[in-house]
C-alpha cells in the first residue's frame, strides 16, 4: 500500500486541490497535547477540496484522517502515513438566519459559542470552554454543563469516502454519549438550530462558565481534556462512593502519579498533562497504569474518551 509520504503523493494532491499541503509537518503541533510524529497535512480551502483530497486518496489507497483541533486524541510518536485533512480557516464560516446556523467544521467552537450568544441565540454558548472545533465537536458529541451537540444538531454536511457530498439528517448521525456513528467521513460543517434569548444573560453565563473552567480544570497546558469516559453505574449507587472517571482516579490515589513526561493532573484526576516532553508511550502507560489500579481497587474500568491513533489513521484499543 502507498502511504501520504511518498514524495509523489504530496506533489499530485498540490496540483489537484486549492489549500496548504505540508509533508514532514508535526503532529504535534496540531494537538493539543503536543504529541505525534510527522505526517502530510492538507489543510484544505473549500468543500471541494476535501472531496478532491479524498477522491486522490482513494485512487492512491492511500489512507486518510480527519483531523479538527487536535484536542481530542493521541497521535502516535511515529507520526501518521495517513494524508491528515485538517478542517480550518476556508471552512470556518459562523453564519445566522434566524433560529438556524449554518456553522464550517473548521470553526473552533468557543468562537461560536461566544459570537451566538452575543447575537442572543442560545444552545451552543455553553461550548465555550470545549476547546475544539465544530466538526470534532458533532463527531464526538462533545458536550458539557447539560448542554451537547446533538441537543442542536439538524443535519451535518459530510464528504463520505468516495468523495461525495451527503447531508445526514439529526436523527441518522446515531448520536450517543460522546460519540457518533457517521463512519469514515469528513464533516465540513452543519446547520444547527437555537433559541432566542437575552443576549446579556448569555454573555453572563458564558463568562461565568469559561471562569469556572480556568479554575477548575488544567486548561492551558498540553492535555487532551478528559481522559476517560464516566462509567455507567447504577443510579441508587451510594453518593459516597466514587461516580465520575475523576472521581475514582482520585479516590485511588493517583493525581499526580507520573510515568517518563505524563502526569496525572493535581488539580483535575482525570485530565493527564503532558509536563516534559511525554511521548505517546508514555501517556498510554499512564493510562494503563490508571485503568488497571483502579479496576483492582473499585472493580470498574474505565474506558478511554480520548482516540487513541493507530499510523493508519485508525482509532486502536488500549491494550492492557
Ligand atoms: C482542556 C480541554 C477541555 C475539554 N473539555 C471538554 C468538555 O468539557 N466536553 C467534551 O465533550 N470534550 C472536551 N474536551 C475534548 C475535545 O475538546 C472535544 O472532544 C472536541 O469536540 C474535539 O474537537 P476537535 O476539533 O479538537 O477534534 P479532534 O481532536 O481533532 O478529533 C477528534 C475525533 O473527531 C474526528 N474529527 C474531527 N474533526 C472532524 C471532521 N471535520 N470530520 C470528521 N471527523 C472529524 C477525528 O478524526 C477524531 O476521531 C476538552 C479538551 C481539552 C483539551
Amino acid at each position: 500500500m502507498h502511504t501520504a509520504r511518498d514524495a509523489s503523493f504530496a506533489a499530485a494532491l498540490r496540483l489537484k486541490v486549492r489549500g496548504d499541503v505540508k509533508e514532514l509537518e508535526s503532529l504535534a503541533r496540531c494537538s493539543t497535547y503536543r504529541i505525534g510524529g510527522p505526517a502530510t497535512v492538507l489543510t484544505p480551502a473549500h468543500a471541494e477540496d476535501v472531496a478532491g483530497a479524498v477522491r486522490h486518496a482513494a485512487a492512491a489507497a492511500v489512507p486518510w484522517f480527519a483531523l479538527g483541533l487536535g484536542s481530542n486524541l493521541l497521535f502516535p510518536d511515529a507520526g501518521l502515513d495517513a494524508l491528515v485533512i485538517r478542517l480550518g480557516r476556508g471552512l470556518d464560516q459562523i453564519t445566522g438566519r434566524g433560529d438556524e446556523w449554518i456553522l464550517g467544521a473548521g470553526a473552533p467552537a468557543p468562537l461560536v459559542a461566544k459570537r451566538t450568544a452575543a447575537a442572543g441565540w442560545g444552545g451552543l454558548h455553553k461550548m465555550v470552554g470545549v476547546p475544539g472545533s465544530v466538526g470534532g465537536g458533532v463527531v464526538m458529541n462533545a458536550g458539557c454543563h447539560g448542554a451537547e451537540w446533538r441537543d442542536v444538531v439538524q443535519s451535518v454536511h459530510t464528504v463520505d469516502a468516495l468523495g461525495n457530498d451527503r447531508e445526514v439528517a439529526a436523527a441518522d448521525v446515531g448520536f450517543s454519549y460522546r460519540r457518533s456513528n457517521l463512519g469514515h467521513v469528513v464533516v465540513v460543517g452543519t446547520t444547527v438550530v437555537l433559541r432566542q434569548e437575552e443576549s446579556a444573560r448569555l454573555e453572563e453565563e458564558t463568562e461565568s462558565l469559561y471562569k469556572w473552567r480556568k479554575e477548575g480544570t488544567p486548561f492551558n497546558q498540553p492535555c487532551c481534556g478528559s481522559v476517560f469516559k464516566n462509567p455507567e453505574l447504577a443510579r441508587d449507587r451510594d453518593p459516597a462512593l466514587p461516580r465520575t472517571s475523576g472521581q475514582f482516579i482520585e479516590a485511588t490515589g493517583l493525581k499526580g502519579l507520573r510515568i517518563g513526561g505524563a502526569e496525572v493532573s493535581l488539580m483535575h484526576a482525570n485530565y493527564f498533562l503532558n509536563v516534559a516532553d511525554a511521548t505517546a508511550g508514555d501517556v498510554l502507560e499512564l493510562m494503563r497504569s490508571v485503568r488497571s489500579r483502579v479496576h483492582d481497587q473499585w472493580g470498574v474500568t474505565l474506558e478511554p474518551e480520548v482516540k487513541l491513533i493507530g499510523a493508519d489513521g485508525e482509532t486502536i484499543r488500549l491494550s492492557t
